[in-house]
């Protein structure tokens, strides 16, 4: 058996048989949610919290890129973040120059995502190092290859439709010089269409162009974290952190977390029990964090 407490729902569980990619707790999470959570909590915090743990920061903004139904609300419910399809509303293909959202998001969360985006993925990397503000970063979920080259499968396409030819699916595209090209050599990821795998990642071509495209460090997390059942194996995907400037709390977000800390307080207070309350909300975590960030009075 293996114990662990799962950071997306909170929850502390066991399971038998300790598998990367299928979900391991019946809240849907996986290896990989469970280390973009681990990721995203460091970076922001300081600290490891299990997602429900979160304060509400409201002034944080994110996005997210095909993140799962399981995750997006509750990062919904504690930031401005919204999860987007490339397929469906609310739409967002990152491959598209668009200036409109440049600077906006204090971090883009991309699983498993960059593998499936058409090329050029500069293009793509480029675009999302300019949503990011000066501090943001970029939250990634992708598999490198073990031999550490990058493989693209089409570096070719232009225009192209994927077809069902018999029992399996082919692409046709028409190169930029107008000649056609046919491949039935195809690998979907979870179903078909979208998820075509388009590249296959080494972990030192994706810092380079994680680098070439405006960010000033990339940090691969993939040391196990055991307590928040973070466990890789060979085939799971990498976690890593694109910044562009370490991040840091805007003073509008400090103010939001000292009028939460702050109410958070008067509520201990208020109570018959004060004593026991105090006690209890000095050990909270949310409490330290406040301590950390340098808000709020000491409580013991
Ligand atoms: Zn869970």
């Amino acid at each position: 058996m293996v114990a662990f407490a799962c950071n997306l729902c909170g929850a502390s569980r066991e399971v038998e048989q300790f598998a990367t990619e299928p979900a391991s707790c019946p809240c849907g999470s996986n290896v990989r949610l469970r280390a973009l959570i681990h990721l995203l909590s460091l970076e922001v915090f300081g600290r490891s919290l299990p997602l429900p743990e979160f304060p509400r920061l409201k002034s944080i903004r994110g996005l997210g890129m095909s993140d799962k139904d399981c995750c997006a609300q509750l990062l919904a419910d504690k930031f401005d973040y919204t999860n987007t399809f490339y397929d469906r509303e609310p739409r967002f293909d990152s491959s598209r120059r668009d200036e409109s959202l440049w600077g906006q998001y204090d971090f883009i969360l991309s699983a498993d995502v960059l593998e499936h985006v058409g090329p050029p993925v500069e293009a793509t990397l480029e675009q999302l190092c300019r949503m990011l503000k000066p501090r943001g970063f970029l939250g990634v979920t992708v598999f490198c290859a073990p031999s550490d080259k990058l493989r693209e499968h089409f570096p070719d396409l232009r225009e192209y439709r994927i077809v069902p030819l018999g029992e399996s699916q082919v692409l046709i595209n028409r190169r930029a010089d107008g000649t056609l090209e046919i491949r039935d050599d195809l690998i979907f990821h979870g179903g078909t269409g979208s998820t075509l795998e388009m590249r296959e990642f080494g972990a030192t071509s994706l810092r380079q162009k994680l680098c070439a495209a405006g960010f000033h460090e990339v940090e691969f997390l993939t040391g196990n974290v055991p307590e928040c059942g973070i466990l890789f194996d060979h085939d799971v995907s990498q976690p890593l952190i694109a910044r562009k400037e370490r991040f840091a709390m805007e003073s509008r977000t400090i103010a939001e977390f000292t009028d939460a800390y702050r109410a958070a307080q008067q509520e201990a207070w208020s109570g018959q029990e004060s004593a026991d309350r105090m006690r209890l909300a000095a050990s909270s975590r949310w409490v330290k964090l406040g301590r950390r960030l340098g808000v709020g009075p000491k409580l013991e």
